[in-house]
């Protein structure tokens, strides 16, 4: 797909589209580091500034001088389920559904095996092929450890639909795909697995703090997701995990730890499960990082994730807009169609991880997905739509000039 629209957009309607947005001022709330166009929101989310002086008053009161009494008198047993039913309201779920603890991969582990035991003599897992890497290893550790009795299906995105048959045990999508951000139908694919007897479990990494979903209403399963990205929750930020109501009493995960006991400081000899959504968890939470992720959850909570919505499709349709413009000729991996693209939009380039280099040194934070995609993270609540105006300006630039090639942006880091 090439950007084909004929568009002609000026500086000064971006300066009034900044003007009227209603989030503008939302960006108050971030440490951005001056100079710098951050569009990797969709990675690692912004630091909130609020975070500074929680994260000062747990290290320093909690920590430093309260110590154990913390675990009571600070609630710190309790955060991942506080903070869960906070998040709760961010994807359409109820009080005691969402918890938040590990990370995603360990989370989505413990709820696929929860869901073949409870879909016992179905033996196949249908997922997407080019889904997230740790989804697939996950899902593919998992078929290793039932000794080939359990069939992955991986299949492409028209054929997905169909492989969800009465053979089915639970059926693993994510909501927005990290490369294209192209959004699967939570509503379609969910009514599908039910129809055929399966369970259904998102994945909603790219979509928690930047779209409103509406998980009760439309009878999902489970879902997973992950804090560090548009809910800006710090690098290695806990992850969630929600598990419908309906479910909870009969769903056994494998790591049956302590924390997910009934009774934890009974310290039996024998697990008995938690009645609710706490035997889902397994052991010792970080609480430095839940503290931190609570800030970012406050900071979603503090506006309406449907105006969030709005300003992120609108910052999409700008930049394809100003891409057409001004590189008519970039292939475009990401949808056209507003209702069909998530936060992020991805370009194809053979040269992706080059320019990607060029556009990091000039001051635009983009990354690279191999082979040939370009991600550029839009996070409505602080990206602006000058940002975005600039970027292109700078993308037309690099591309013109052919400023990416140089020996230094040819040289793969560690993280890209
Ligand atoms: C970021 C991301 C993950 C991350 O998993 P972790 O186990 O928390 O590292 C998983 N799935 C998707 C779709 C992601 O985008």
């Amino acid at each position: 797909m090439t950007v084909d629209r004929a568009v002609s957009i000026k500086r000064t309607e971006i300066a009034a589209l900044d003007a009227a947005d209603p989030l503008r001022t939302s960006a108050e709330a971030f440490h951005l580091p001056e100079g710098m166009i951050y569009l990797d929101g969709n990675s690692l989310g912004a630091m909130p500034l609020a975070v500074v002086e929680r994260m000062q008053e747990v290290i320093t009161n909690e920590w430093g001088k309260q110590l154990i009494h913390s675990w009571n008198d600070n609630n710190w047993f309790a955060l991942s389920q506080i903070i869960g039913d906070k998040l709760a309201q961010l994807i359409g779920a109820g009080p005691g559904e969402v918890i938040v603890s590990d990370c995603v991969s360990v989370n989505l582990f413990k709820l696929v095996v929860a869901a073949l035991k409870m879909r016992k003599g179905r033996c196949k897992i249908v997922t997407e092929r080019g889904n997230f890497p740790t989804d697939v290893y996950v899902l593919q550790g998992i078929v290793r450890m039932f000794d080939g009795q359990i069939d992955l299906q991986m299949l492409e995105r028209p054929e997905l639909m169909q492989a969800i048959d009465d053979e089915t045990a639970v059926v693993v999508l994510t909501h927005v795909h990290y490369k294209t951000s192209e959004i699967l139908d939570m509503e379609a694919f969910t009514r599908h697995a039910h129809k055929q007897g399966a369970l259904i479990l998102w994945d909603l990494c790219h979509t928690a703090g930047i779209m409103p979903v509406e998980l009760d209403a439309l009878d999902v399963d489970m879902a997973v997701g992950c804090g560090y990205k548009y809910l800006n929750g710090g690098p290695g930020a806990p992850a969630f995990l929600y598990i419908a109501r309906r479910l909870q009493s009969g769903l056994h995960q494998p790591l049956s730890g302590w924390w997910g006991h009934a009774d934890p400081f009974a310290f039996s000899d024998d697990f008995r499960p938690a009645a609710d959504i706490k035997r889902a968890q397994s052991g010792t939470q970080s609480v430095l990082g839940l503290s931190a992720l609570d800030v970012g959850i406050d900071t979603a909570l503090s506006v309406d994730m449907t105006q969030v919505r709005e300003k992120s499709i609108k910052l999409g349709r700008l930049f394809i807009d100003l891409l057409a413009q001004s590189c008519p000729d970039l292939r475009l991996a990401s949808p056209l169609d507003d209702q069909r693209r998530g936060g992020h939009v991805s370009i194809r380039h053979g040269q992706g991880y080059a320019i990607t280099g060029a556009l990091n040194e000039q001051g635009v934070v983009v990354d690279f997905r191999a082979p040939d995609i370009i991600r550029f993270g839009f996070a409505p609540l602080y990206t602006s739509y000058m940002d975005i105006w600039h970027t292109v300006e700078i993308l037309e630039r690099i591309l013109r000039t052919k400023a990416w090639d140089r020996e230094a942006f040819r040289q793969q880091a560690t993280v890209t």
